[in-house]
């Protein structure tokens, strides 16, 4: 677990300094954005005003032409002492906005820098509607940008994201597996040091019959216990490769699970589940009895694991529609809300303390949900929290009781 604290942890600084980093970058080139568009405004600013200055140069050309026409015959060039005839205001205000439409003839300054025509009958301002066009397209561009960027911010989050919960999904399996060999492991050998023991004190040692008897029940629990890891993992593996042969067959579910049950309470030692049944009669379903036989004992295995004496474990079958409803529920040990989706992973085994002290391999739920599945059929867990008993609901689809023949 100290391993996966760390993994997750670093994976998590990762994250967190990759979408910085993405952040910054886009924000960087957002900002960018920004300058390069104030620019181009004042670009654009400058360039009304160069207009501005060509109108006001016109104008002013116009006026000097009219009032210093050149005489040849005049000593200084121009015609002196006459008062020209002066094109009015309105005219030139008229050939100037023609001419120039960015820019206004208005009786006094609106802007600061906005000139005096060469006789100061008026001044030349910029239009108000080119400025507030020029505004709006620059409000536009940073619009535009920040848009762009946030797009692209969360392409390459979400796109990272997936990666990442990929790359964190590969990681946790390789874990569980690690965790999972390490589980087996210790379970094939614990049986096997055990057999050993018992098979060299029955060939080394002179023993009572009652003695041997005892060695020989001892080394039956030893055996079931191999047989049952080994028959489960061959399960998985056949769920893994899709080739879990069920032989479905109309199952009276009530008097099967019962058998089941006991049968488990008996292996387990007598009366050590505090078994509780309420099977309702007459629900059948197209079930394969030797597998769901299974997910009856890996539920009751872990009801018994993962709870302490007095146990209490109830089993109740109903019908819901067009379903059976099975539940096993106790009293033990509780499932805290965050582990309850995982619980049904391959390989997956709560981290705390009690899960380690109780031998599995996280293998029993995962095949458990693989054979309902290929009964139509669903498994879902719940807990009040740890400390308050866990519930496993399984449901498949019920099928009429067929008729007597
Ligand atoms: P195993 O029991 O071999 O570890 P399972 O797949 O049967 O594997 O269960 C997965 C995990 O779910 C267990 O390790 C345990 O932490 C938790 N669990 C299952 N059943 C119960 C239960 N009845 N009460 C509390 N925890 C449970």
């Amino acid at each position: 677990m100290a391993i996966h604290a760390k993994t997750s942890s670093v994976q998590r600084v990762i994250f967190l300094a990759v979408t910085l980093v993405v952040c910054v970058l886009v924000g960087w080139w957002i900002t960018l954005q920004i300058h390069q568009s104030k620019q181009l405004q004042e670009a654009h600013i400058e360039n009304l005003k160069a207009g501005r200055a060509m109108a006001w140069q016109m104008d002013s050309l116009r006026l000097l032409a009219i009032t210093y026409q050149p005489d040849p015959t005049s000593r200084s060039g121009t015609i002196e002492g006459r008062v020209p005839q002066l094109p009015s205001l309105r005219e030139r205000a008229w050939a100037i906005e023609t001419l120039y439409p960015q820019v206004a003839v208005v009786p006094s300054p609106v802007a600061e820098d906005d000139p005096p025509l060469l006789d100061k009958a008026a001044y030349l301002t910029l239009r108000p509607e080119f400025l507030r066009a020029i505004e709006k397209a620059r409000r536009t561009d940073i619009l535009r940008a920040a848009s762009e960027g946030s797009f692209l911010a969360l392409v390459v989050l979400y796109g990272f994201g997936l990666i990442y919960r990929k790359l964190a999904e590969e990681m946790d399996l390789k874990l569980r597996q690690h965790n999972f060999i390490a589980a087996v492991t210790h379970e094939l050998k614990t049986p096997i040091s055990a057999l050993r023991v018992w098979t060299e004190t029955l060939f080394s040692r002179s023993l009572s019959e009652e003695q041997r008897l005892r060695i020989h029940s001892l080394m039956d629990r030893d055996l079931e216990r191999l047989t049952e890891l080994v028959g489960n993992l061959l399960d998985v593996a056949r769920a893994e490769a899709g080739s879990l042969d069920l032989r479905l067959a109309p199952l009276d579910l009530g008097p099967w699970i019962r058998t089941a049950c006991e049968g488990m309470d008996q292996r387990l030692g007598a009366g050590a589940l505090g078994l509780k049944l309420e099977l309702a009669p007459a629900i059948w379903a197209q079930a394969d009895a030797k597998a769901l036989g299974t997910v009856v004992e890996n539920l009751l295995s872990n009801a018994y694991k993962y709870a302490a004496e007095p146990r209490q474990t109830t089993v109740t079958l109903d019908a819901d529609g067009d379903e059976a409803v099975l539940v096993v529920s106790d009293r033990g040990h509780g499932i805290s809300a965050k582990e309850l989706p995982r619980l049904f992973q391959r390989f997956y085994r709560v981290g705390d303390e009690m899960t380690r002290q109780v031998p599995g391999t996280g293998l029993g739920l995962f095949l458990t949900k693989e054979i309902l599945l290929r009964h139509g059929g669903t498994i879902q867990a719940a807990s009040r929290g740890p400390g308050l008993g866990s519930a496993f609901t399984i449901r498949i689809p019920r099928i009429p009781p067929p008729a007597e023949e």
